[in-house]
């Protein structure tokens, strides 16, 4: 793994134990402080003396500007300029978003207190004078690390949402009979989209991944909406496609959710052909988004963003299935689509129709069918924000 530095800094800490247990004798436990920095409005640790004083190991990749933490078991990985951090597999959302100053990568306090006490059981900070003093049990003393009970999952009104327009630029997408592309479709059913969202939801952030012929990376589209993602603030990711089969008799519409596990051989097959755009990418970036760690680290959260994925795509599979009886809904399936992978927040990937199919493709040519479509994925987006808390109450996402 190139461009990765390894900083190690342990160890330290057994050296001032005895030095402060000399100064402080009626005290049974040893403190320390870390200072707290104060930029662009907010409070940060920074990241080299969290490593210092809590005998963390670090690492940070220059390229992607993404760093991990770690100790013993713990791990957390940050993203520059994301306020969503990643803390033993579970999603943290800060504020605001981790920084990089002069060289110093900065935590956001809330998150840098979050991270320190996971990774170390039993340590209890106070936030005094502009510093945190900390109190750590001695070693005697120190209880087991025992496995922490998960908080409760995040729960958030859904303040935006990314539409996802698929393909663009050098990628056409899969290509109709008379050079029908699926780029320029996505595109206007998008946009009927995002004008229906607005409308319905005046308080929701609609945002899309493209507004015109352009090509993006695949890894990139989610980046786009993980950056949105901050304290008190949940979206949705959705991503539209056209499907294209060597048949020219199969038609109809259906949802998909992430996973690693496709329902059927068509379901792979849908995926494979979505993620085939990845070889017009620049290798390194391929290399940097999809083989490293990164994804086994984001595929580890989404026990519960896959829940919630997964009842995303029925409610829009049903919004659809109501609206648009032209064609058959193939109901709701699960794939492994790269563009989903890494999504931080509940993610649909939505193929609404056969380009192969000639009376499908006509349809999609006309603004009527675009506009039904969207309305029907609209009604579905409705569907899930109404019950999108009830449900986490209830435990039932
Ligand atoms: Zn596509």
């Amino acid at each position: 793994m190139q461009g990765i530095i390894l900083i190690r800094k342990r160890r330290r800490l057994f050296f001032i134990f005895p030095l402060l247990a000399s100064l402080v004798i009626a005290s049974p436990a040893s403190s320390e402080r870390i200072g707290i920095i104060r930029d662009d409005g907010g409070e940060y640790l920074p990241v080299d003396e969290m490593i210092t004083r809590f005998a963390i190991d670090h690492s940070f990749d220059m390229i992607s500007q993404k760093g991990k933490l770690y100790r013993k078991s713990h791990y957390a990985v940050y993203s520059v300029g994301m306020s969503a951090l990643l803390v033993d597999g579970e999603l943290f959302k800060s504020s605001r978003p981790v920084r990089r100053v002069a060289g110093r990568v900065l935590i956001p306090l809330d998150a840098g207190e979050h991270i320190v006490t996971r990774f170390s059981p039993g340590i209890v900070l106070n936030k005094k004078m502009g510093g945190l003093d900390i109190e750590q049990p001695d070693g005697k003393a120190a209880r087991p690390e025992k496995k922490e009970r998960s908080p409760m999952p995040v729960k958030d009104r859904i303040s935006f949402i990314v539409i996802d327009p698929g393909h663009g630029g050098k990628d056409p997408g899969a290509v109709g009979k008379g050079g029908l592309e699926e780029k320029d479709i996505t595109l206007a059913v998008a946009r009927h989209l995002r004008e229906k969202l607005k409308k319905r939801h005046p308080g929701v952030r609609v945002i899309s991944t493209r507004t015109d012929d352009r090509f993006i990376e695949l890894s990139r589209r989610t980046e786009i909406a993980n950056r949105k993602l901050k304290k008190n603030e949940n979206g949705i990711f959705l991503s539209i496609h056209v499907n294209a089969s060597l048949s020219g008799k199969i038609s109809g519409y259906e949802t998909f959710f992430l996973s690693q596990n496709p329902t059927n051989e068509e379901a792979r097959n849908t995926a494979a052909l979505e993620n085939n755009v990845i070889i017009l990418e620049k290798k390194s970036k391929r290399k940097k988004a999809f083989d490293d760690l990164d994804f086994i680290e984001a595929t580890m959260i989404t026990t519960q963003i896959q829940k919630e994925s997964s009842f995303l795509a029925e409610s829009i599979q049903n919004g659809m299935a109501a609206r648009n009886k032209k064609f058959s809904s193939r109901g709701v399936k699960k794939a492994d689509f790269f563009v989903l992978r890494g999504a931080l927040m509940p993610a649909a990937l939505i193929e609404i129709g056969y380009i192969s199919n000639s009376r499908e493709a006509r349809s999609l040519t006309t603004k009527s069918h675009r506009r039904l479509i969207a309305e029907g994925i609209a009604d579905g987006v409705d569907q899930f924000i109404k019950k999108y808390n009830s449900l986490v109450n209830l435990g039932g996402m």
